[in-house]
């Protein structure tokens, strides 16, 4: 498909000579896969986090699946999650036949409402089957087990609400699986996004803050999780198996070492990224609020560093998303209704028979939000741009 000639692209990656000269070096060694460079690249994960482990993967999605397996969930097992992200959080449970239990998100950061978190919990494990129903899928095609895991996401780069998250799963003997994809470097109550549960994972596509192309990354402080996400992510060799012995049943999920040096050389200027980042959302903050029929982001006080992943705008009620965002295509700026709500994707509604309606806040957010093209290395002139479209497209 040929790229579209946009005024201003959706988003870009930040590459410098540093990061060209870090894979072109790593070219010229003997290893491309499992040397040097992924061993440097979790460590600066550990030093960023404070993280005691770190595993290296070639994508988010696998980087959760393998939270999924360490955690021991299987078929049948129940998870809350949420249907306002983008799919890979529910889909690494379908990928273990596990069964989504879907809660509906808080109406102003579009994270997972955590008073109807605390509600489900209670409601499930009180064993009247009268209450856990309302919760489940109408369709489940697997005997449901027990109820396993939390699964959270730290949405457009602002963090749950882990103080009760928190208490929730420490009460209750649960998992607690932290989707920080989108939220490298956020800070919930001056702690960083990954850390709150007993896993966090990581993305690096080429949209995410610090990118190595494709790739992931988890982060955990329990060494026996780590043990198992290595072994997983290298088809099932656990420590000390060679390299035909295979343990477990394993995956290829590991990171090439030339997307581990882009990464280093990222990391090595992360607050950078997230700084320019800041800088252009601070930009747009201030000139939409000379228009009018639009909201800004919303970031509690909690959040004492929003990591901006996107930046999404919601449109006042009357205001038709599609249409605008049809117009604003047509004069040559892309934008992106985000997010489709996962349980209303055509697959979900087979599998589970969800109908809209459902999560009606994760709906109406889904419905009216946009977003607009951002990346740390826009200008301020491209923003000028971008709003003065967005208002000429308002008006007409
Ligand atoms: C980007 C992202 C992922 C993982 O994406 P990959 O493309 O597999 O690296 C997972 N969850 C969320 C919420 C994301 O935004």
């Amino acid at each position: 498909m040929a790229a579209k000639k946009y005024m201003v692209p959706m988003s870009s990656p930040d590459i410098s000579e540093d990061d060209r000269q870090a894979v072109f070096e790593t070219m010229q060694t003997r290893y491309l896969s499992i040397g040097p460079k992924i061993e440097a690249f979790e460590r600066s994960f550990r030093e960023f986090t404070g993280a005691a482990e770190a595993v290296g993967v070639n994508s988010g999605t696998s980087g959760l699946h393998l939270c999924v397996k360490a955690a021991g969930i299987s078929e049948g097992d129940l998870v809350i999650t949420t249907p306002f992200s983008f799919v890979s959080s529910t889909n690494v449970l379908l990928f273990e036949r596990a069964v989504p239990v879907f809660v509906d998100v808080d109406p102003m950061t579009g994270n997972l409402d955590v008073a109807q978190v605390k509600q489900a919990v209670e409601d499930i494990i009180s064993k009247d089957p009268g209450k856990l129903k309302k919760w489940l899928p109408k369709k489940i095609a697997v005997k449901t087990g027990p109820l396993k895991a939390i699964l959270s996401v730290d949405v457009f780069g602002q963090p749950a609400e882990y103080d009760q998250l928190q208490k929730i799963v420490s009460d209750h003997e649960l998992t607690l699986i932290e989707d920080s994809c989108e939220a490298l470097g956020a800070e919930y109550k001056h702690k960083k996004a990954g850390g709150f549960g007993d896993f966090g994972v990581f993305a690096f596509y080429p949209n995410k803050q610090v990118t190595t192309g494709e790739g992931g990354m988890v982060i955990t402080n329990n060494k026996e999780y780590a043990d198992m996400l290595r072994a997983l992510r290298n088809q099932g060799r656990a420590p000390g198996d060679t390299w035909l012995q295979h343990t477990y049943l394993g995956y290829n999920y590991r990171l090439d070492e030339l997307s581990a040096a882009l990464g280093i050389s990222q990391m090595k200027r992360v607050n950078k990224l997230l700084n320019d980042r800041q800088r252009v959302a601070d930009w747009y903050n201030a000139k939409l609020s000379q228009i009018n029929g639009v909201e800004k982001p919303f970031v509690t006080t909690d959040t004492t560093r929003m990591s901006w992943f996107v930046y999404v705008i919601r449109l006042d009620k009357q205001i038709d998303r599609d249409v605008l965002a049809n117009k604003l295509d047509i004069a040559g700026i892309p934008v992106r209704p985000y997010f489709l709500p996962i349980h209303l994707q055509p697959y979900m509604v087979d599998l589970f028979g969800y109908q809209s309606g459902d999560y009606p806040v994760t709906e109406d957010i889904g419905n009216r939000s946009i977003a607009l093209p951002f990346s740390g290395i826009m200008t301020e002139e491209q923003v000028d741009l971008v709003c003065e479209k967005l208002s000429e497209c308002l008006l007409n």
